[in-house]
């Protein structure tokens, strides 16, 4: 096989074939690991503004034998072009409904995060997934957050919105992930049904020192208080953004500061200490 690489190479940009062979390769490695069990669910804890827990974001990993730990933004990409995300998505959602089916069994009220990607949104039956994924399960729908990215209120606006009053009738809430990077329109806000507003890293990693960023995330707070929905702020790595996130109101915490991304059996573990 390498033989005939090279002899490909002849007749094409070798890097842009180097590129093609590459996604394609990693597309196919990618669906052996969803097949198999090299995909991992990892979870991100959210506190409070008093340092309090109250839930964890699901994050998928994927640690190729010959690749090693492949970066989720390489690999939800690939995912997505080759529609596997749907599966992958549905994994974690399956996990997720079984994560708080068992902390209401433990009498814990903690929320979990998922991430939606736009591909998986739009499947014609994911409604009907997520509302299974709850039956199934015995989850507690209200503890249940989808994320999903502005990018999905660009195009089908109609559609979009439809669906999202569809589940949150389910009773699950839904936030906006990585808000303000988009190129979204605030008007949305006060016609979707939704109840977070997810504050990007790229914000936050700069306050409270940059100005402009500081405006932002107020602005932000502001915004999303007097509508009535819940602020996470992301990526949260020093005391000081941490004082200014939470003087400025935001309602949830998640980055190192308060914990890594960790195997899912390994953040379940440690609620019961
Ligand atoms: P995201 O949803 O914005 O997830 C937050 C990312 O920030 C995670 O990266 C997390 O590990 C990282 N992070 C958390 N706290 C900190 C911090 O304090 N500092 C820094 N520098 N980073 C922090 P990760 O796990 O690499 O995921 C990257 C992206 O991949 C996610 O961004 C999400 O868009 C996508 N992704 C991950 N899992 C899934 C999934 O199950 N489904 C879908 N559709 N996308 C996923
Ligand atoms: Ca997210
Ligand atoms: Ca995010
Ligand atoms: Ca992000």
């Amino acid at each position: 096989a390498k033989e005939q690489g090279r002899a490909q190479v002849c007749f094409f940009e070798p890097g842009m074939h180097d590129q093609a062979q590459e996604r394609l390769s990693l597309a196919q490695d990618l669906q052996s690991a969803v097949a198999g069990s090299a995909l991992q669910i990892y979870a991100q804890p959210q506190v409070d503004g008093t340092g309090q827990l109250v839930g964890a974001e699901l994050l998928l990993r994927w640690h190729d034998e010959r690749r090693g730990a492949v970066p989720p933004e390489r690999f939800i990409a690939a995912a997505e072009e080759s529609g596997l995300i749907s599966r992958m998505g549905s994994q974690v959602l399956h996990q997720a409904c079984a994560t708080l089916a068992l902390l209401a069994r433990r009498g814990r009220q903690l929320g979990v995060s998922v991430n939606v990607s736009p591909r998986q949104f739009r499947q014609a039956d994911f409604v009907q997934q997520v509302r299974a994924a709850l039956q199934g399960s015995g989850a507690p729908a209200q503890q249940l957050t989808l994320e999903v990215t502005e990018g999905l209120l660009l195009e089908n606006w109609q559609a979009t919105a439809e669906r999202m009053h569809e589940l949150v009738a389910l009773g699950v809430r839904l936030s906006i992930d990585d808000f303000g990077t988009g190129y979204s329109s605030l008007a949305y806000l006060k016609k979707l049904p939704l109840y977070e507003l997810k504050i990007d890293r790229s914000f936050v990693q700069d306050v409270p020192q940059d100005d402009n960023d500081a405006a932002i995330v107020r602005a932000i707070v502001a915004v999303a208080h007097h509508l009535r929905l819940h602020v996470v702020a992301e990526g949260v790595e020093t005391q000081a953004q941490a004082d200014f996130l939470r003087q400025h109101g935001c309602d949830a915490l998640q980055g190192y500061l308060y914990a890594r991304p960790l195997p899912l059996a390994q953040w379940l573990q440690s609620l019961e200490s």
